[in-house]
Order: structure tokens, then C-alpha cells, then sequence
């Protein structure tokens, strides 16, 4: 079995330190913070938690394979609650859309319901085509591992792939593509402002976003999303993974430092 460094402890990190250590590997974490979590952050006031960071959960499954496989259930350290509503939004011009946890239908719907015109059929056909994009792009850019050149070559799509993805289109050149209602180009929009990236220039491929949430289900976790990264890092410490806080990484050694 092998020593093996894991730099930052965010879910990334934590989520790939547990599984080598799960597996029978000594393991430590170097994490430039004085906490875990990364991104995680969580602020307490007037007695509420607020989140600083994600305050969704897509896609559950995947951490509930990582539990698994390291020893026991995700519901056994968190709760997830399904939500009713996942989105207020609140134009400009007074309209107010609830948009509901899952369902591209019910969503469609609710958009229909408040903003009228041919929002709902464009919005279907908006999810259609990041519907396809998310069939092309999960299996070689979030299932696949890549080693370099050769696992980059074997991902030379084919030129319908290409097309799909739009890699030379932008968030809002998409949402301008499908959509013609102002307010529903601003709710796509906010899928690269959220977290500070300018629709204009952002990829076409965010649109995915939306799609997982409102086809795969967007949850909350009881206590905030920060909850999640200490059932994580409890977990990590529960199968041995050590952990440095205040440790910035500097270098990465790539040859032997010292005569073999
Ligand atoms: C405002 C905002 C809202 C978001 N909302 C959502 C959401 O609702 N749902 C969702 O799923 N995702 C959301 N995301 C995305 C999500 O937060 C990130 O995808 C995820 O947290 C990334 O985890 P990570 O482990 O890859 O990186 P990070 O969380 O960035 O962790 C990297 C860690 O490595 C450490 N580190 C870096 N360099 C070094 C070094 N040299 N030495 C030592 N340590 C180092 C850092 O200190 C950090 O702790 C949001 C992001 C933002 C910014």
C-alpha cells in the first residue's frame, strides 16, 4: 500500500482521500486553511446558518456511492430534504416564479404560469439541448479519469458531439438562441452570475446546470451544505486519513530530490 498526499481538503480532496483510504492506503491531507470544507463555508447569525458557498445539492447518488463504499450510508451522517420550491426568483418588473425542486415539465409549467407567451415550450426545448450536452459531456468529463495526452486524444469527438457542446457559444448566446422573454434569459443568466462568472462569456455547456437540477432533483441538507463536508471529513478521519490544517503546498516535487 502506498503514502499518498492529498492537497486541499474541499470535498474534492476529502471525497479522494477517503476512497485511497478506504482502500487500504495511508493518507494525508495538506490544506492550506485552518478548516475542511474549501469552498463550504458557513456563517451564524441571529441564530440561522447561512451558507457562503453551495447551498444546493445535485445529484446525490454520487455521494451516496462515496459513503458507501467507505463504510456506511450518507443518511446515516446527514439529512437530505427534497425541495417544494428550489428558486424564488423576483424580476424587475414584479413577476415572481417559484420554480419547483424536480421535473423539467413542472418546471416548464410554473415558468409558463408566470411569465406567459411561449415560455414554456422554449424552456423545453432550452432543456432538450443541454439535455444532449449532459449525454455527451458526463461520461468522458465527470466519470473518466484523464492521464495527459492520450486519455485528451481519446476524447477527439466526433463532429455531432462538437456541435452539441457549442464549445465557441456562450451561456447567453444559448439562452438568446431559445429563449425570446427577457426574464428567462436573466434566470439563465444567473447560472454563470452565482458564482461570478459573466454570462457573456461563460460556456454554452452551464446549461447543464439547470438540467441536472430540474431533471435529476435539487435538495437542501439540513444545517446547510457545510453539514455534508463535516459527515466527509468525519468520515475521512473515521478510516485513519490524517489531516494538516495551515499548511500551504508550495511545490510539487516531479523528480527524486535525493540520489536513488
Ligand atoms: C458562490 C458559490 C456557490 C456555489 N453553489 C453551489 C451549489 O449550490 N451546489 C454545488 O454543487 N456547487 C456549488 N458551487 C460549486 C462548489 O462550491 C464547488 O464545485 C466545490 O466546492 C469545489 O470543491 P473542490 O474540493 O474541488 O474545491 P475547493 O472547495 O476550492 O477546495 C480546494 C481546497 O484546496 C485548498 N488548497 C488550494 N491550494 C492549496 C495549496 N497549494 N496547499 C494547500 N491547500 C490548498 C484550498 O484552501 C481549499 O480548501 C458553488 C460555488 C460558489 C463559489
Amino acid at each position: 500500500m502506498a503514502n499518498i498526499i492529498v492537497i486541499g481538503a474541499g470535498m474534492g480532496g476529502m471525497a479522494c482521500a477517503a476512497r485511497l483510504a478506504s482502500k487500504g492506503h495511508s493518507v494525508q491531507v495538506l490544506e492550506h486553511n485552518e478548516t475542511w470544507g474549501g469552498k463550504l463555508g458557513s456563517v451564524e447569525h441571529g441564530g440561522y446558518k447561512f451558507d457562503t458557498g453551495p447551498s444546493l445539492l445535485t445529484l446525490p447518488a454520487v455521494y451516496r456511492d462515496l459513503f458507501l463504499k467507505t463504510g456506511a450510508a450518507l443518511e446515516d451522517s446527514i439529512e437530505i430534504v427534497d425541495l417544494e420550491t428550489a428558486f424564488r426568483y423576483q424580476f424587475a418588473d414584479g413577476t415572481t416564479l417559484k420554480m419547483p425542486g424536480t421535473g423539467i415539465g413542472r418546471c416548464a409549467e410554473a415558468i409558463g404560469d408566470s411569465l406567459g407567451g411561449k415560455s414554456a415550450d422554449q424552456w423545453r426545448a432550452f432543456m432538450r439541448r443541454a439535455a444532449q450536452m449532459w449525454s455527451v459531456t458526463r461520461k468522458p468529463f465527470l466519470e473518466s479519469e484523464l492521464h495527459g495526452l492520450k486519455s485528451l486524444l481519446a476524447l477527439s469527438w466526433r463532429l455531432n458531439d462538437i456541435k452539441t457542446i457549442a464549445p465557441t457559444k456562450t451561456l447567453r448566446d444559448m439562452a438568446n438562441h431559445y429563449l425570446d422573454d427577457p426574464r428567462l434569459i436573466t434566470l439563465v443568466d444567473r447560472y454563470a452570475t452565482y458564482t461570478g462568472s459573466d454570462p457573456r462569456q461563460a460556456p454554452a455547456a452551464l446549461a447543464t446546470v439547470p438540467y441536472i437540477e430540474q431533471m435529476f432533483g435539487a435538495y437542501h441538507v439540513s444545517g446547510g451544505l457545510r453539514e455534508l463536508g463535516r459527515a466527509l471529513f468525519e468520515r475521512a478521519t473515521t478510516i485513519g486519513v490524517k489531516f494538516e490544517f495551515g499548511c500551504t503546498v508550495a511545490n510539487i516535487a516531479t523528480e527524486p530530490k535525493y540520489p536513488e
